[in-house]
């Protein structure tokens, strides 16, 4: 499951951060989901809960926010966002749209003990 192994790279990230910023315990966990991320929010919580089990993240909440991102239309330069895969330009309807970022998951915010 493609949600699991990226829960388990987040509880690591978590991990590692806890050591440079001294915190034992983390309390809220917002995840920015772009629209190039395709996870499934729920099977995301569900593996959240399995990945942190025995961790300092452990009963943490995890928190989902999709979030679009910025693209530029090639055929009219408009500049918009993005909030799902294969949507057109909204000034002309173009597909030919340049990503300005990766449209993929990014953590957030976090809350720490
Ligand atoms: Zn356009």
């Amino acid at each position: 499951m493609h949600e699991l192994s990226l829960c388990q790279s987040i509880v690591e990230i978590l991990e590692e951060q806890s050591r440079r910023h001294h915190y034992r315990r983390v309390r809220r966990v917002e995840l920015r989901v772009g629209p190039r991320a395709m996870v499934e929010p729920a099977s995301m919580v569900f593996s959240f809960g399995v990945a942190s089990r025995g961790t300092l993240a452990e009963g943490a909440a995890l928190e989902i926010r999709p979030v679009p991102a910025r693209a530029v239309c090639l055929d009219c330069s408009c500049e918009g966002e993005v909030a799902k895969l294969a949507e057109a330009c909204s000034n002309c309807g173009s597909y030919r749209l340049l990503w300005e970022e990766d449209g993929g998951l990014r953590l957030g915010e976090i809350e720490v003990d």
